[in-house]
């Protein structure tokens, strides 16, 4: 049974995971719930016993809807920043993230995404630079200056020097091009140390091994997936999934003795609600929802594990309505889909009934909309109420027993 009353007296999160449905909203959760469970059954990431609201805001100039950079930028370093900041705040400092203070107490540390490995939802946790385009730049500091134990994604590209072959040429839509501008970044990364792992077999092997520590696995060239419209060359159909990384990642850190942070991030959410591809956001939710239960199943049988499953900010202004065209005689405007918005995917059957949805879009861009958070073990009871993305930074540590210290 998942339940955070199993929590010790006075124990602490000696194990953190992470997980960030980039762009997931309260809507694109209910939807993935609505096709898989049902009305009335729950996602694992909904079945976490605590929830919380929490606001995305950037501080941003121009805005005040946030990008993916700012958005993990205030949840990996408790500041929040301009779009495109990468772990710098606002006056372009950077700030310790939560990745590194954990590491600095001794835990192994993860990174696993279904986007590059250095977009900015990953980079956020184990690099610095004013600006997310920098990819090559945020793999050197992965490597050479965090030392990121367990590195699992996407972005082969950036990691093989400009023009250079890369093991990334098939299957051909995931095709990629070497764009490194940091030198020979997959190579120096053997040198460091850590194995580097190009396909699912290899991953497995390397996560069996019990002398392996540090592990590159760059599994595309650039996502696991292909951005697009319905029916224009969109692809999710990656050689391994989020949850097989994910349970890989768990295997190689959880032998560290004093713990480990892991930070699991499925990209396909956002990246698909940009196209308002639904099908594909839909699946991205059930992907990460896959990589929630691994995590779950590691967590629920000890007492020192803290699990959190929550977004960096809502995209597509999802909205969802009944399938069926049922006319409301006695309210103005008839029925629902009469007044869904323009843009409106579906039908999509809801599971175990005879009826149907339908989602609607309100922008191919990000929203302003707040986001849930659940969580489970040791720290999850602070999930509660309404807060700010930058709270997650001294719940998370607080819980693991780690002091926050003054930042600036
Ligand atoms: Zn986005």
């Amino acid at each position: 049974m998942i339940s955070g009353a199993s929590r010790t007296p006075g124990g602490r999160a000696k194990n953190v995971i992470l997980l960030i449905g980039d762009g997931m909203g309260a809507a694109h959760r209910f939807a993935g719930q609505l096709l898989t469970a049902g009305r009335s059954g729950r996602l694992a990431m909904d079945r976490l016993p605590h929830l919380g609201q929490m606001n995305t805001l950037s501080v941003d100039h121009e805005t005040f809807v946030t990008d993916s950079a700012a958005a993990a930028t205030a949840i990996a370093t408790g500041s929040k920043t301009i779009n495109g900041a990468v772990s710098m705040n606002a006056d372009g400092r950077p700030q310790p993230t939560m990745l590194e203070l954990m590491q600095q107490a001794g835990r192994a540390t993860g990174l696993v995404t279904t986007c590059q490995l250095t977009d900015a939802t990953p980079a956020a946790f184990g690099a610095h630079v004013p600006h997310r385009s920098d990819q090559s730049e945020i793999a050197r500091q992965f490597i050479h200056e965090t030392r990121v134990d367990v590195l699992l994604g996407g972005g082969g590209a950036y990691w093989y020097p400009l023009g250079e072959a890369n093991p990334f040429s098939d299957p051909e839509p995931l095709r990629a091009m070497s764009r490194g501008t940091a030198g020979r970044l997959a190579e120096d990364a053997q040198d460091r140390g850590y194995q580097l792992v190009t396909s699912p077999r290899d991953l497995a092997g390397v996560a069996g091994s019990a002398d392996v520590r540090r592990v590159l696995g760059l599994f595309a060239g650039q996502e696991l997936f292909v951005q697009s419209e319905e029916g224009k060359g969109d692809l999710y159909d990656p050689a391994v999934s989020l949850a097989e990384m994910t349970a890989s990642a768990i295997q190689l850190l959880e032998r560290s003795a004093d713990g480990f942070f892991l930070m699991v991030e499925e990209s396909a959410i956002d990246r698909m609600a940009h196209r308002n591809n639904a099908p594909l956001t839909l699946k991205g939710v059930l992907e990460l929802d896959r990589a929630v239960q691994v995590a779950t199943a590691f967590a629920a049988g000890r007492d020192d594990t803290l699990v959190i499953v929550t977004a960096d900010h809502e995209t597509g202004g999802l909205a969802i309505a009944g399938s069926g065209d049922t006319p409301y005689p006695y309210e103005p405007g008839g029925g629902l889909l009469d007044t869904m918005l323009a843009h409106e995917d579906g039908p999509f059957p809801v599971a175990d009934e005879p009826y149907g949805f339908v989602v609607g879009w309100a922008t191919t861009g990000h929203t302003a909309a707040a986001v849930p958070v659940t969580a489970m073990g040791p720290g999850a009871e602070t999930i509660s109420g309404t807060f700010e993305n930058t709270d997650l930074f001294p719940m998370v540590l607080e819980a693991a027993g780690i002091e926050v210290g003054a930042r600036g």
